[in-house]
């Protein structure tokens, strides 16, 4: 199931520039007071992409990865004539992660978040006998589940109760390697990972580092990767909606790499993210010139986040102002944070169905409806080379294709439980 195949590469702390290796799980710097991500600095400077049946390991070059696993499939890129046609762009590409057999995409769980769980498992190595614990509301524990499962990588997922019909699947989890635990009904995202914290504190837990693990990012990465080997250059504008931003700094980084490359163009490729309206803190926070996010109260917050139809773009604490975080990356790349009404969301969802023939996840309806706002203000030109990254998609279409099983949790959490008690529970659990 899985083949060992090691990238070489080291790390780098951008708060300091310090060079080091990687200790097997290595999420930060070590010694260090700024904040800040680390980066992968890969051995091979120029890219050769691997032979398309590696599935998304066709782009280990650039990959923290140990082992290629099965049954990954890369992000697809395509010009588009429809949509392109409609907005009259003569350059528009298309990143599609999700599920759409005539393209052949294959991704099961429907979102680029598949494309991070395959990067990151790859990295796992003799953390294997380690528990994996993963904290989100959705796609991302959708992602890490099947892929744990299927190839027997133990793993804890944490999920709101609310949020657990999220967890579907086209055929049953293995139960013995992936276990879910919930914060009970009435309880929300923070809840969730205040018991993976809770977990990881336990000696037979790792995080999984959400944005600190150069896995995850490099993993998203490969969306830009995936544009660049098609199209032969750099976009000048790259277009995705963002709830954390991780996939835009990935994207920001794959971008560098590609400029170290030099095959690909000397331009940077400027960074469109966007928000679904009314929840836009990286909005206001840009906007109003802040390397911190803007405080927001926190029932301000959770009505705004009721509102919007992309739930997976409701991050309330995204990695902005550390050191290579969001920031930097659009401070650096140039570029703009942007957003769409759920109106504007859902016409530009099913514009893009009519048009280009698949349904679109609505964050990726979000980066949709931005992209046509952008051209009707001017904010690109006709023949601009412009990515638009759909970040999810076919799951209308994969759900009417087959039958679904749904994860059940093996225990549920009341508010605020004890550090003993969660360990006591976990340590039956494995
Ligand atoms: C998670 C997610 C996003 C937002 O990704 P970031 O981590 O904020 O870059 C966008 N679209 C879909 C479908 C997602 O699952």
């Amino acid at each position: 199931m899985k083949k060992i195949s090691k990238t070489n590469y080291r790390l780098r702390s951008i708060a300091s520039g310090a060079v080091f290796d990687d200790e097997g799980w290595t999420l930060e710097a070590p010694d260090e007071l700024r904040p800040g991500l680390i980066r992968a600095l890969y051995e091979k400077k120029q890219i050769d992409f691997k032979d398309p049946s590696l599935g998304i390991y066709r782009f280990a070059d650039w990959l923290p990865v140990n082992n290629f696993l099965e049954g990954s499939s890369a992000p697809v890129t395509y010009k588009s004539e429809g949509l392109a046609g409609q907005l009259g762009l003569t350059n528009l590409y298309i990143t599609f992660s999700g599920y759409w057999p005539e393209k052949d995409a294959f991704m099961n769980t429907c979102s680029f978040k598949e494309t991070e769980a395959f990067s990151v498992c790859g990295r796992l190595n003799h953390c294997n006998s380690k528990v994996l614990v993963v904290a989100s509301a959705g796609n991302t524990s959708r992602s890490f589940a099947r892929v744990c499962s299927d190839h027997k990588i133990p793993l804890l997922i944490c999920v709101p109760e609310d949020n657990t019909d999220a967890l579907w699947f086209d055929a049953p989890i293995d139960e013995n390697y992936v276990k879910l635990i919930v914060s009970r009904t009435g309880s929300d995202y923070f809840d969730a990972i205040y018991l993976s914290n809770i977990a990881c504190r336990h000696p037979d837990f790792i995080p999984e580092g959400g944005a600190k693990n150069i896995a995850r990012r490099d993993g998203m990465g490969t969306t830009v990767l995936s544009a660049v080997e098609h199209i032969g250059r750099i976009p000048e504008y790259y277009f995705q909606a963002i709830g954390s931003g991780t996939g835009a700094i990935a994207a920001w980084e794959a971008s560098l790499r590609l400029l170290e490359d030099g095959r690909f163009g000397t331009h940077k490729m400027k960074l469109m993210v966007s928000q679904n309206h009314p929840f836009t803190p990286i909005m206001d926070s840009w906007l109003a010139g802040s390397r911190d996010i803007l405080p927001m109260n926190d029932e301000e917050a959770r009505g705004k986040v009721e509102k919007i139809m992309a739930k997976v773009l409701s991050n309330r604490k995204p990695p902005y102002a550390l050191a290579g975080g969001l920031y930097d990356a659009l401070k650096d790349a140039g570029g703009e944070v942007l957003a769409a009404t759920n109106r504007e969301a859902e016409e530009a969802g099913r514009l893009f169905e009519e048009i280009e023939g698949i349904d679109l996840h609505p964050a990726a309806s979000v980066a949709t409806a931005t992209l046509i706002r952008a051209v009707k203000d001017q904010k690109v030109d006709k023949d601009s080379l412009i990515m638009l990254n759909i970040t999810g998609g076919g799951e209308k279409k994969f759900m009417s294709d087959k039958a679904l099983y749904y994860l059940k949790p093996s225990e549920i959490f009341d508010m605020n439980p004890t550090v003993a008690e969660v360990h006591a529970r976990l340590d039956r659990l494995f």
